[in-house]
């Protein structure tokens, strides 16, 4: 049973240093737990944030402690009445090939709706994060102009084809042509502004003449500030990450057009996709809905190689070399 291991916290991007790869026993399911074969692990960029020692939404992992992470798998050994041998489940499961846990933080997934990988993306928690970042905390209202950070990746992708079914103008920001290509060719965008080659600021004036209602943030920084610089009155501005500040060792810059925000009675909310719990059941209901009547691409970009792969899959999220949800091939 492979596992990735904290062996120390990054200063900056993580490296092989970061990670220790260790055989461990097979784990046994005490009463009411259930033996997990993983399949797939999730990468996420805020895995990044739970590597370091503060006060966060989740505790940081602990030094030895097996890599947090969502996972997708099967059951291989069953200890509760609720799952038996072959059940296909998700959970946080973490960095590892095999996971015991209890049976009631287990999901059971349907592989005949969508292939195990797309339960860690679309119908999973970049799908809820999406569903509820844009509906109910960006109030996303038809019509509306929407931009998007972080366009081609999980997130992102999903947030600009729920706008397009809203009949919104959707403009997409991402790294590189063949991301861009793929937001306004494959899923619908109107817009895709490639942020290493133009003015964001530029073509936000150029593409959004009306200003912006909604600015949903995945990374930050001068992107952030230049979404800020183009609010409309009322406009609303989800907080869902931050990534280009995320391996950052000195403080980084903070926007300059925040004021904005007061200008143009905007307004500017943070949440954690947790917050909606008690709700996964219907964006689950509904995304699947849309995947399965081809309203919604779910792409997965599955890396291979193994557990021992962890910390250079990790990476690529770091490096922009993912387009829609990354994962990591386990079994
Ligand atoms: P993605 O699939 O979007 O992968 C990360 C992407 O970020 C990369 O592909 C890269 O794309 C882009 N990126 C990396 N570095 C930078 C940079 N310096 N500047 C601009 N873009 C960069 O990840 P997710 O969809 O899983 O997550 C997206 C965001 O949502 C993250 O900030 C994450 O922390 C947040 N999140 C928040 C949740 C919540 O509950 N609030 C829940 C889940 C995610 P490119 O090539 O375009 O640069």
């Amino acid at each position: 049973n492979r596992q990735v291991r904290l062996a120390a916290r990054p200063v900056g991007l993580p490296d092989a240093s970061t990670w220790n790869y260790v055989d461990a026993d097979v784990p046994e399911p005490a009463d009411g737990q259930v033996t997990v074969k993983v399949a797939y692990v999730s990468l996420d960029p805020a895995m990044r944030g739970w590597l370091n020692d503060v006060r966060s939404y989740v505790p940081p992992v602990q030094i030895d402690a097996v890599m947090r992470a969502h996972a997708v798998g099967h059951v291989s050994a069953s200890n509760s009445p609720d799952f038996a041998v072959g059940d296909a489940v998700s959970g946080n499961f973490g960095a590892t090939e095999y996971a015991v846990a209890d049976a009631k933080d287990v999901v059971r997934v349907d592989e005949s709706i969508a292939p195990l990988p797309t339960w860690l993306g679309a119908l999973g928690f970049p799908g809820f994060t999406a569903y509820f970042g844009l509906l109910d905390v960006g109030k996303l209202k038809d019509g509306d102009t929407v931009v998007v950070s972080g366009a081609a990746g999980a997130v992102g992708s999903l947030v600009g084809q729920i706008a397009k079914q809203h009949g919104c103008t959707v403009i997409g920001i991402a790294g590189g042509a063949e991301k861009c290509a793929w937001l306004t060719d494959e899923l619908g965008f109107d817009v895709a502004i490639d942020y290493k080659s133009e003015s964001v600021a530029k073509a936000l004036r150029q593409h959004a003449p009306k200003g912006i209602d909604v600015y949903f943030d995945n990374v930050g920084g001068e992107i952030l500030d230049a979404a800020l610089a183009r609010l409309r009155l009322g406009a609303r501005v989800v907080l869902c990450g931050a990534i280009s500040g995320y391996n950052a060792t000195e403080p980084t810059p903070g926007p300059q057009n925040y004021l904005s925000l007061l200008i143009n009675r905007a307004s500017m909310a943070g949440f954690i996709v947790f917050d909606f719990a008690g709700r996964y059941g219907e964006a689950a209901a509904k995304l699947g809905e849309w995947v399965a009547d081809g309203k919604l691409v779910a792409r997965e970009q599955v890396a291979t190689g193994g557990i021992d792969k962890f910390g250079d899959t990790l990476l690529m999220l770091f490096e922009g070399k993912n387009t829609g949800k990354l994962v990591l091939q386990v079994s």
